[in-house]
């Protein structure tokens, strides 16, 4: 039998394989273990932050403008590799090769942003602030900072964070999701390969023991997570009680206000895709549709019933699937589960995705498209975020009703309204208490040169994730105030303040 491959870590610009603990990495599609991940010892995470520490003072004299030729070349050859990566993404994540390339897409556009740096650092300065004094602020590196990432975007969350991170002079060491780590470590051999020097970058994989190394060990200056909201939780108050700044991205629950006015056919189309995209397994996932009136409600549930009938759930290889499994069997049955207790408390299973088959992949965790129609705040699966291919419809009377709802919901990472009214699309951005809003948008994902970030318990820390955001994020501010006087010059003693 061919021995399995271990994914191992990069420390010190070197793969390290072996380890004293290690767990199956599983192809969603199949149910089948096809590889094993290595996880990470308190040591082996010791032996990352010295490499990123000892990396640091020759990287934060290295000026910005070579920093940033480092991402440009690192740009081009994950251009030349996206075939590849989208492939490790497919077999490990289960998402359909067009969905992987669009998240590849979307780091991407995060190192053009970073690309930038020698901009992005150039500070601020101001002549003459009293008799010969000129004063300015620059950005500088803060030293060795961390990545804690999720397993729904192997390749892109991880690069909100270290592309932007290193650009700013900082060394890095990024733990990513023990559940899909390949095309994670592939991407990152190539930004040795860009020509970044050793110990810049360096990934560990594993779990708590690793993830609580990071947390405790005072060489981390900072830490950037992005994961489910009890973990972020976790991480924002261990990191905060041990001095380190920290920004820590939670779940979500993401509604769709559809007005009686909306263009329904657009509004379902957008749904569709919002909805099932990725098996549901996206934090900006819609997955509940609040109907304004009973006739919005009720064509919007034919509609979207309808559409349903023609989607495709299956293997990542086939490009004519719509979206692949979900990520593991425990997963798999916590969304039928939820989808279980929405019928139990009462909701309508307009479409139930349980149980699907999926020729040739009898054992993969597959869920189908599902529709819950008559859904109430009550409801678990209303409260809880299902992270599956479920979308829920709540029905209300008015706009307002819908707004009461999304403000009330614990999370508030993204939301949309379908309209054709501009005025109550003002009105609903302006009031909504959410971080990221869309107006007939459904995935309102912002692009690489603002800044990404949901409002309440969907984000703990003050700063949002890459963007102007991730530069001061990665950055601490110095004001130097200076002054020269004319050769002879002296200064007489005062002790009032200085104005
Ligand atoms: P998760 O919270 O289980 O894991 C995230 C990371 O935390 C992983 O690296 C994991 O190894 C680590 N981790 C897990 N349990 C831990 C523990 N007890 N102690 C320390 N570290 C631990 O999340 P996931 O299942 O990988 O990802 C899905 C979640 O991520 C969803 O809730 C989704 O909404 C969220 N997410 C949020 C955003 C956002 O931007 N807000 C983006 C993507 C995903």
């Amino acid at each position: 039998m061919a021995q399995i491959q271990t994914v191992g870590h990069l420390i010190n610009g070197e793969i390290i394989t072996q380890t004293e603990r290690a767990q199956d990495v599983f192809n969603p599609a199949t149910g089948e273990p096809t590889k094993q991940v290595a996880l990470a010892s308190k040591q082996t995470v010791e032996q990352a932050i010295s490499a990123a520490q000892a990396a640091f003072p020759a990287w934060r004299n290295t000026p910005p403008v070579k920093r940033a030729r480092v991402m440009f070349r690192f740009k081009e050859l994950l251009e030349q590799n996206r075939d590849k990566i989208c492939r490790l993404i497919g077999e490990e994540h289960g998402k359909i090769s067009h969905d992987a390339a669009g998240e590849l897409q979307r780091g991407i556009e995060n190192i053009e942003y970073a690309c930038g740096a020698p901009e992005l650092l150039k500070g601020e300065h101001s002549r003459n602030v009293g008799p010969n004094i000129d004063s300015w602020s620059e950005f500088q590196p803060l030293g060795v900072v961390a990545g804690i990432t999720p397993f729904n975007f192997p390749a892109m969350v991880p690069m909100w964070m270290y592309p932007l991170a290193i650009v700013c002079g900082n060394t890095f060491v990024l733990k990513p999701s023990e559940r899909d780590p390949s095309s994670t470590l592939f991407i990152a051999q190539l930004l040795k390969e860009a020509g970044l020097p050793d110990g810049v970058m360096n990934v560990v994989n594993g779990d708590k023991e690793a993830v609580d190394t990071l947390l405790n060990d005072q060489r981390i200056k900072a830490v950037s997570f992005v994961g489910s909201t009890p973990i972020a939780e976790y991480i924002y108050t261990s990191a905060n009680a041990n001095g380190k700044r920290c920004q820590a991205l939670g779940g979500a629950k993401n509604h769709a206000i559809v007005m009686p006015d909306a263009d329904m056919d657009n509004a379902v189309n957008q749904l569709l895709g919002a909805a099932f995209g990725s098996s549901g397994e996206r934090c900006m996932a819609l997955s509940v549709a609040v109907t304004v009136g009973d006739e919005a409600g009720d064509a919007l549930v034919a509609k979207m019933t309808k559409g349903m009938k023609s989607l495709s759930v299956g293997d990542h290889t086939n490009a004519n699937n719509d979206f692949g499994p979900v990520i593991t069997k425990a997963h798999q049955e916590k969304v039928n589960g939820f989808i279980g207790s929405a019928a139990e408390q009462g909701a309508t299973l307009v479409v139930d995705g349980r149980n699907p088959t999926v020729e040739g992949f009898e054992n993969g965790y597959f869920v189908g498209a599902t529709l819950i129609d008559h859904v109430t705040p009550e409801m678990v699966s209303y409260q809880a975020e299902i992270f599956g291919p479920v979308l829920q419809v709540v029905r209300v009377k008015t706009m307002q009703e819908a707004m009461q709802l999304i403000n009330d919901h614990e999370y508030g990472n993204g939301t949309c309204i379908f309209t054709r009214d501009g005025e109550a699309a003002r009105y609903f951005s302006d009031n909504i208490e959410v971080g990221m809003v869309g107006i007939n948008v459904p995935l309102p994902v912002p692009v690489a040169y603002h800044s990404f970030g949901g409002w309440k318990r969907s984000l703990f820390g003050d700063l949002h994730a890459y963007g102007p955001d991730g530069v001061r994020f990665y950055t601490k501010r110095k004001t130097i105030t200076q002054r020269w006087p004319s050769s002879g010059v002296r200064e007489g003693v005062s002790f009032a303040f200085p104005s």
